[in-house]
């Protein structure tokens, strides 16, 4: 049986104080039935690393680099990640694919070094609305997941993947649970003909999640807990989030 997974992607979002009283609104609210985690900007993973150590909240990134080291002003590496405790980093969002025109090929670039760093890759994946309504989603999802999958070989069953429509992020529009459902199935069939391990691997659910709607979502079978955006910048959204993975 897979355990729930929820996660928070605060994207370039916080400061100092909020942290504070974000990351200790969450704390006092455990425990959780569902395993939790925050991505947080880069500069606050040690802060993050330092509140959250004693319990069993973990903490990631939103990114890394697909290079290893060197002279690559800006950017931040996998084992900079991993020295800094980052049980996740996600890959793939779709505004990173969007405003900084990342690949399919780049993004598992990025998996794989994670991956050689011990840090797991949560590789996202998803259409947009021209792409749902010309009927392509699932062989775009199929593409950008394949890209990752034959990237890492024998590796690929230590990722998450989260299936984020790009139609519905940020814009309070979700997708149905049975829409996401028919997703997430045909994500963990791929999954399990490549890897053979489908069935124990993770697939979250990202795009407008809420309270309101997250128990329904996290009812359907092949939907593993979220990837959870606008709604994990608030304590009690978060927890009441969380709370609906059990
Ligand atoms: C996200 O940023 O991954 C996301 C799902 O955002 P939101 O929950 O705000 O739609």
């Amino acid at each position: 049986m897979r355990n729930k997974l929820i996660v928070g992607n605060w994207k370039m979002h916080g400061s100092r104080p909020a942290n504070a009283e974000l990351l200790s609104g969450i704390l006092a609210a455990r425990p959780f039935a569902a395993d939790v985690a925050v991505c947080v900007p880069f500069p606050y993973l040690f802060e993050a690393a330092a509140t959250l150590a004693a319990s069993e909240i973990r903490w990631g990134a939103q990114d890394c680099s697909a290079h290893d080291q060197g002279a690559y002003t800006g950017e931040v590496s996998a084992q900079m990640l991993a020295e800094c405790g980052c049980r996740y980093a996600l890959v793939g969002h779709s505004e990173r694919r969007a405003y900084h025109h990342e690949s399919d090929a780049l993004v598992a670039e990025k998996a794989k070094l994670l991956l050689a760093r011990g840090v797991t890759p949560i590789v996202c994946v998803g259409e947009t609305l021209a792409e749902r309504d010309a009927g392509q989603t699932e062989d775009v999802v199929k593409r950008q997941l394949s890209v990752v999958i034959h990237a890492l070989a024998h590796c690929a069953s230590e990722i998450v993947v989260a299936y984020e429509p790009v139609w519905a992020i940020g814009t309070g529009r979700t997708a149905t649970p049975e829409q996401a459902q028919q997703v997430h199935a045909v994500l963990r069939a791929q999954l399990q003909a490549a890897t053979g391990h489908g069935e124990r691997m993770k697939i979250l659910y990202g795009g407008s999640v809420k309270a309101d709607n997250a128990a329904t979502l996290f009812a359907m079978p092949d939907i593993d807990g979220g990837l959870i955006g606008g709604a994990s910048l608030k304590a009690a959204d978060f927890v009441a989030i969380c709370r609906a993975a059990a």
